[in-house]
């Protein structure tokens, strides 16, 4: 019989080698069990390691916990070499140990996050270089009783004690050849070191002259010094309307953490967009922060992951993910919008960064400041409970009023026949226009309009991987799905039923929007801001700029308007369909609508113009409406509380969610079935469905959820790992766990 196991291997003689555990950034167990090759000094928790595994060579980090003294010699690799890069701290370790715990995710799927190592190993890669080791200063000082040759010797005259040099550079002033270098390092006189980094990271100076803050300002960045100043864990809120100056509070507090020489990281929910926000940065500070988001190329991603680790960069701005740099000492975290959906990444690990940044800020001992204008319902009720500090800011700055909102209520004044814009709006652009100010007309949603249809046969056209309908790009003449990226052409006839011009748009997008606006207001110039127009970093400082600079009358705008940017000018702001958040099942959508609808207008009227917001809506009288008039937010919230407190919903119960998906549609339904049956119960547990997702269908996957609900105290982690255990999954179906999900 044909043995599956490989042919033994003989054990390895001489003395047992010294075994560490190492961590490797892949979606498995736990961490492996390598050897320490004779020679090689061990390699301390923490310490950047190449390994082999599976027949490549990866890099991974020394981890906690005792090898497993069991594996036979012969079974246990060796590590390959040291990455010559600071070693990960304690409290990055820990942190990375509880998100795996905490969302029930492979401690290397989180420790990935955290892999943006320069390539610095022994022999040399990348960033590799050269330097004289304390033995090689002795020998190059005659010291040591050294015999050299002639060709050691002459690279130790041009090798200066302590300079880095790179070994092309070293080799060839010395005139020898690589393998003289070589030997030298075999020798233990050369040793491997970093080269210098060629791009800066110039240091932020804290006394550099900020804006005078107003008293309540003022006592308010006292409070946050005062955090900072302690060195210790601790949470605020910052919370105050649009305007009123929380970021010139929460920089003051960036430059008491420089004062205290430790660093600081700054997360914003969409960095990219966030050209202004670096502007204000730079007047601040008299130089730029260092940057981490995803559209960093390789170069600069392993350069700023040093500066961060080596200390050098001082404040980071950055996206979610920039949570698992290697910051040696971090002495204060704000996320600014704390309210933001978009701090929740929701593939490969699940987590929610704003959550996530508390708990990386107690392992560090740092302040974490939560900013926003609109909390979310989870920081208002740890305020209340008196777990984090409350401070807020009432008032605008410059005794700027808040915009004036109204609702235009459809039923009275509706749009012409296929139009989109009311009367009332028309004429409310028409005067602001008139008077020289900009108005924005603000729609949640991209493109020319969501929805096709044939309109003789009644034919919709749907994505053929989701339960989407594909929206309708008109600029690029294709239909797409904003779930899945599918895209085709538009058909130039129904597909269904073959007619021709008979396909049909249905609502609004943006794009549809600008078109009516075109014919609306024909003088105004116009500028479309969404996604598909403001890719990235660059296009968003053209169009701040074209704005500041009244290049623009009139800005076309989807939610990326919402965050962030300052436009003097602006004074009006239109919500074409209000409503739009408001569909569908979801307990906290309208939470969401408001801080969305808040957040825009507050685009509105700054210091010297009052702003007017109208908002267009079928349901005028829907409380969120009415919040949104009124300004009384804090009612609101407390309404929302008061609804959500006797279901034991979040924030006042824990929920996770079990999403099974497959492209098998009957075995997603079986597993989810098998979930269902065999619940976990008991005192203060109760489980959801299964039901259909919110998207049942998701790039080609059908999809089932489960919800699983406790109250605060019962940890929902170990239940859930023990139902799962209990439930057997095929390969061809995924199960997946969301704890606090946003949308439930
Ligand atoms: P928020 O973050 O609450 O929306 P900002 O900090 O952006 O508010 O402040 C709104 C505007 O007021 C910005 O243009 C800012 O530069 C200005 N501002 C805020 N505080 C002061 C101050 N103390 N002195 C001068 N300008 C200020
Ligand atoms: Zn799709």
């Amino acid at each position: 019989k044909k043995s599956r196991k490989k042919p033994h291997q003989p054990a390895l003689l001489g003395p047992v080698r010294p075994r560490v555990k190492v961590l490797l950034p892949l979606p498995l167990d736990g961490a492996y069990d390598y050897g320490v090759p004779e020679g090689m000094a061990v390699p301390g928790p923490g310490s950047f390691v190449e390994v082999p595994f599976a027949g490549r060579e990866l890099r991974g980090v020394v981890w906690d916990g005792a090898p497993d003294p069991t594996l036979s010699e012969g079974r246990l690799k060796n590590i390959l070499g040291t990455l010559i890069v600071p070693p990960m701290t304690d409290s990055l370790r820990r942190f990375i140990d509880w998100v795996a715990a905490y969302t029930m995710a492979p401690p290397g799927a989180v420790l990935r996050m955290a892999m943006s190592v320069p390539s610095a190993l022994e022999p040399p890669g990348q960033q590799a270089g050269w330097r004289l080791s304390p033995a090689g200063e002795a020998a190059r000082a005659g010291g040591g009783g050294y015999r050299l040759t002639e060709g050691r010797r002459s690279v130790l005259d041009i090798m200066l004690p302590g300079e880095i040099r790179a070994g092309a550079d070293i080799t060839e002033e010395a005139g020898v050849s690589a393998a003289v270098l070589r030997g030298m390092v075999d020798q233990r006189l050369v040793e491997p070191a970093l080269l210098p980094r060629r791009t800066a990271f110039p240091s932020p100076d804290p006394e550099h002259p900020g804006p005078e803050l107003r008293p309540e300002q003022e006592e308010a960045a006292a409070s946050l010094r005062n955090l900072v100043g302690e060195r210790r864990f601790g949470v605020t809120l910052l919370a105050g309307v649009t305007g009123s100056g929380k970021t010139e509070v929460y920089l003051d507090a960036v430059a008491e953490c420089l004062r205290q020489k430790r660093q600081a990281l700054v997360l914003l929910p969409e960095i990219a967009l966030s050209a202004q926000w670096l502007e204000r940065f730079q007047e601040r500070f008299g130089c730029e922060p260092a940057l981490w988001h995803s559209e960093l190329g390789g170069r600069r991603r392993r350069n700023t992951w040093r500066a961060v680790a080596e200390g050098e960069a001082k404040v980071l701005v950055g996206a979610r993910s920039a949570l698992f740099l290697p910051f040696p000492d971090l002495g204060l975290i704000i996320v600014d919008e704390e309210h933001e959906t978009a701090f929740k990444q929701e593939e490969g690990v699940i987590y929610h960064a704003r959550d996530m940044a508390v708990v990386r800020a107690r392992f560090s001992q740092a302040g974490c400041v939560l900013v926003s204008a609109t909390p979310s319902l989870e920081t208002l009720n740890n305020a209340e409970g008196g777990r984090y500090t409350a401070l807020s800011l009432p008032r605008r700055h410059g005794g700027a009023g808040l915009p004036e909102i109204t609702v235009l209520d459809l039923k009275r004044v509706p749009p012409e026949r296929g139009r989109f814009i009311s009367p009332p709006l028309v004429e409310a652009v028409n005067e602001t226009l008139a008077r020289g100010e900009q108005a924005m007309l603000f729609l949640n949603r991209r493109g020319y309009a969501p929805l096709t249809l044939c309109r003789t046969c009644g034919h919709r056209m749907r994505c053929p991987n989701c339960t989407a309908w594909l929206v309708e790009h008109r600029a690029q003449r294709r239909l797409q799905c904003h779930h899945c990226g599918h895209t085709e052409p538009t058909p130039p006839s129904c597909p269904e039923c073959g007619a021709e011009n008979s396909l049909t748009a249905i609502g609004p997008g943006v794009e549809r929007v600008q078109e009516e606006a075109a014919l609306l207001f024909p003088e105004a110039r116009r500028l479309v801001m969404a996604s598909d127009t403001i890719p990235g970093p660059a296009a968003a400082a053209e169009a701040a700029r074209q704005v500041a600079e009244r290049e623009v009358d009139l800005i076309i705008g989807t939610q990326i308007v919402a965050k962030g940017w300052h436009f003097p000018g602006l004074t009006l702001v239109g919500v074409v369909d209000a409503d739009l958040g408001l569909a569908g099942g979801d307990l906290r959508a309208a939470e969401r609508t408001v801080q969305l609808l808040h957040q825009v207008a507050g685009r509105a009227g700054r210091a010297e113009h009052p702003g007017r917001v109208l908002l267009q809506s079928w349901i005028p009288d829907h409380p969120v409406m009415q919040a949104l008039i009124s300004g009384d937010l804090d009612t609101f919230m407390a309404e929302e509380a008061a609804a959500r407190r006797p279901g034991g919903w979040p924030p006042f119960g824990r929920l996770a969610a079990v999403i099974v998906s497959s492209e098998d549609e009957r075995a997603a339904d079986r597993v989810a079935r098998d979930l269902g049956l065999s619940a976990p119960g008991g005192e203060g547990v109760q489980v959801l469905g299964p039901a259909p997702a919110p998207l049942s269908l998701l790039r080609g996957r059908h999809r089932r959820r489960l919800l699983l609900k406790a109250r605060r105290d019962v940890a929902v982690q170990p239940l859930l790992w023990d139902w799962l255990s209990r439930v057997e999954v095929p390969s061809a179906v995924r199960v997946q766990v969301d704890v606090d999900p946003v949308s439930f």
